[in-house]
């Protein structure tokens, strides 16, 4: 393996500062990662130099931004595998893909007696909307059990599926436990009976290269700031030929072809998506953030991380007081446990007072949180930039966290 986590470090400039007088120790990328160098300068340098609203301008500036813009769109599909660029729709992020799927394709298409469903460890990005457009059309919100260990439960989601399951909505890997999902084989199930399907790669994305070709997904949403790139900028990708039925989830400037008081006309593909002017420097960073990952062998950097997890969950199996919340074995980023006879907050703060930065509480995803009976947990998660110094930083701060507090 030639990956050099030291030389992976010295790219993200903001790992090297200390908080509250120790070495900072991120452990907190499952909110969002930090950003490389080249993602600065690219937004840096867009502002700078090339500065200007896209599609529209009759001079060089606006040429220059459209391109680049465009150019990003390409690397974007080109990450996924899509097949055509116009299946890339910019979004701001997770929550506003998946919410335009269900607005868009659910308003139009759930009736009374349909059922769409999730599963119950997801974020409240994939219940939310989904509960919204079922209260407005009459289809019903199912959730697919979750096992102890923290799988869907498989038997019971096959068990589940029949002919007024219209939609499967599925999260890639959950943030709140860190299991890996069989997408696969929950699309091709869906699709065997018919239904649709999303999937919510907002915890997958960074980890190894998505191809949703090979998924065969109908939707695949992702937000960039968890992928390296900056926050404000996300992508929803979507088959054409779905795209191309479904109606515009915003009305606005840029989504239409022709504008009357007695009719409008909308915008072919990807632009029918997106209305207003888009977060043109967030495409430009998070295309760098792409281009930045793919520098790296992508295996190499699954071994790496799968080796820091490794030794995060052995180093935390022997730890006494230490319960892990879900159990998958296939599992990816996330380190969710609580310490026997403290508060997850408690150990939150007293962690941040060492340099060590996690993330406490629900993770929004109060129904697994309650599928487990707890009211939330401490959560490590973590990027290609940590290393098992971090985790044995995590620990060794835990153990100062436990005198203080036991
Ligand atoms: N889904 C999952 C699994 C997530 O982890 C998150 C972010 N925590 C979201 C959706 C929402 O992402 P965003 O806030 O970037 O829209």
């Amino acid at each position: 393996m030639s990956f050099d986590v030291e030389k992976v470090r010295a790219d993200f400039p903001i790992l090297h500062q200390e908080i509250n007088g120790k070495p900072l120790v991120y452990l907190d990328n499952g909110a969002t990662t930090q950003k490389p160098e080249a993602v600065i300068e690219a937004i840096s340098h867009y502002y700078r130099y090339d500065n200007s609203n896209v599609h529209r301008g009759a001079h060089t500036l606006s040429d220059r931004s459209t391109a680049a813009f465009e150019s990003a769109r390409e690397t974007v599909r080109q990450f996924l595998n899509a097949q055509f660029s116009e299946e890339v729709i910019w979004t701001k992020g997770t929550t506003e893909g998946i919410n335009l799927v269900a607005f868009s394709w659910g308003l139009s298409n759930l009736k009374p007696g349909d059922q769409v469903l999730v599963s119950e460890m997801e974020h409240h990005a994939n219940i939310v909307p989904w509960q919204m457009v079922c209260e407005k059309t009459g289809a019903q919100l199912q959730a697919i059990p979750v096992t102890e260990d923290g799988d869907v439960d498989l038997e019971k989601y096959r068990a589940m599926l029949s002919d007024a399951v219209k939609f499967v909505s599925i999260g890639h890997v959950s943030n709140a436990l860190g299991t890996v999902n069989p997408v696969r084989e929950i699309i091709s199930a869906a699709h065997e009976i018919g239904a649709l399907t999303l999937v919510d790669g907002a915890q997958a994305v960074a980890h190894w290269a998505v191809d949703v070709q090979e998924l065969d997904c109908d939707f695949y949403a992702f937000s960039g700031h968890k992928l390296y790139g900056p926050t404000g900028i996300g992508v929803l990708y979507g088959k054409r030929a779905l795209l191309n039925d479904m109606t515009p989830f915003m009305g606005g400037g840029e989504m239409i072809e022709t504008v009357s008081f007695a009719k409008t006309t909308y915008n072919k593909l990807p632009y029918k998506f997106e209305p207003g002017t888009p977060n043109i420097a967030g495409a430009i960073g998070l295309a760098t953030a792409m281009n930045y990952l793919n520098t790296f062998d992508r295996d190499d950097v699954v071994a790496h991380e799968n080796d820091v997890l490794g030794y995060a969950l052995k180093r935390a199996s022997e730890y006494e007081g230490l319960r892990l919340v879900g159990r998958a074995k296939h599992r990816a980023g996330v380190l969710s446990f609580l310490i026997d006879g403290t508060h997850p907050h408690d150990v939150g703060t007293l962690l941040d007072q060492q340099g060590v930065a996690v993330r406490t509480g629900n993770h929004c995803a109060m129904p697994i949180m309650e599928h487990y009976g707890v009211p939330g947990t401490v959560r490590a998660s973590f990027a290609m930039y940590n290393s098992r110094a971090d985790v044995d930083a995590l620990f060794a701060a835990l153990d100062k966290v436990k005198m203080f507090l036991l």
